[in-house]
């Protein structure tokens, strides 16, 4: 397998290429790497992400940022071990601004990323989602589910984009022999999302500190089941080193109601917010909650972080930015 070759490196000190380093995750994962004894390129063109993400990370020997569009060519000296392909807009009012970067970064920007990968004989990873199963039939969703997605609808740049990323990710693992990973990745929350990012999660922080209404969609009895940034950030590095092509899911199976999340952010931020009804967006998935059979088996990996625990540290994330 071509990966072999950069066996030497990889034992002396890894090189990782990480697209979107300065996004939530992104950030997230650079500062794993580097206590893990990688180098760290990140390619990232500020579009959601934030320098501010890596502020704190500046002047750090083994980092280098690259400010760089990854749906335009690739150009990179020197060898690189891993590349871990994250960009994306990745909150649905993200994507509905921007459709075309949406479907771009997952189509060109993913075929880029994979041209970095195969040229550099590195193994690549892409940061993909549970949108790929839409409006889910089935529950919870494995990995052998092939979703419902509505290709037309305002999410569709979104779903399709990255369906087509897992699929030009598996035709460079057969038709190049690329060692590829493909994660899943589920809700997920912590300290660097953006405040003003729509989803939920900041959403109801932001609206509860400020003791506004929390505004909860439709009749809020739609689930979703939120892991903290680090349970995820970890997971998605045993899946790098792990031997696996097959797409592994990455998120927490506790499932709860938006509705029963509304309630729950309100009383851990003691607020005095009450709860407003919105109409619920177009396509918005009824249920989600990853089936993590396949993770727990192949990488050894369960989430480890209860939710009051990361929430506390999200809040007070949020609190800093809200006062501000
Ligand atoms: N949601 C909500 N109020 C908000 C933002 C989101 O009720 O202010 C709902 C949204 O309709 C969805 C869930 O919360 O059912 C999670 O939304 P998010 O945008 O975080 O991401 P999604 O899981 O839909 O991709």
């Amino acid at each position: 397998m071509a990966a072999a070759k950069n066996n030497k490196s990889r034992q002396d000190q890894p090189t990782s290429v990480v697209t979107a380093g300065a996004g939530f995750l992104g950030s997230h994962l650079v500062e794993l790497l580097l206590e893990r004894g990688h180098r760290v390129v990140i390619l990232d063109n500020l579009v959601t992400g934030s320098a501010d993400n890596v502020a704190h990370l500046a002047g750090k020997r083994h980092l280098r940022f690259i400010h760089q569009d990854v749906t335009e060519f690739i150009f990179l000296g020197g060898s690189v071990d891993y590349v871990w392909h994250f960009a994306s807009p990745a909150s649905p009012i993200d994507y509905l601004e921007l459709p075309i970067q949406t479907l771009k970064v997952g189509s060109l920007g993913t075929h880029k990323a994979l041209g970095l990968a195969k040229h550099k004989r590195a193994r690549f990873l892409l940061a993909s989602t549970s949108e790929i199963y839409g409006d889910p039939l089935v529950h919870p969703q494995s990995e052998d589910y092939w979703g419902n997605v509505n290709p037309i609808g305002p999410r569709g740049c979104y779903d399709e984009a990255k369906r087509f990323a897992e699929a030009i990710t598996m035709a460079y693992h057969r038709e190049h022999g690329i060692d590829t990973r493909i994660v899943r990745i589920f809700n997920t929350y912590g300290p660097r999302m953006r405040l003003n990012d729509g989803r939920v999660v900041p959403a109801f922080i932001s609206q509860a500190l400020q003791h506004r209404p929390l505004t909860v969609f439709g009749d809020g009895s739609q689930t979703r089941s939120f892991c903290y940034c680090s349970d995820l950030i970890e997971g998605i590095y045993r899946l790098m080193m792990s031997d696996t092509n097959q797409p592994v899911n990455i998120g927490n199976p506790r499932e709860m109601t938006v509705l029963e999340f509304a309630r729950e952010i309100i009383r851990v931020t003691g607020s005095r917010s009450r709860i407003v009804f919105k109409p619920l967006p177009q396509d918005d998935p009824k249920q989600r909650k990853p089936d993590i059979t396949r993770a727990k088996k192949l990488l050894g990996w369960e989430p480890k972080v209860i939710l009051a625990a990361g929430l506390e540290k999200t809040i007070a994330y949020f609190r800093g930015k809200v006062l501000d």
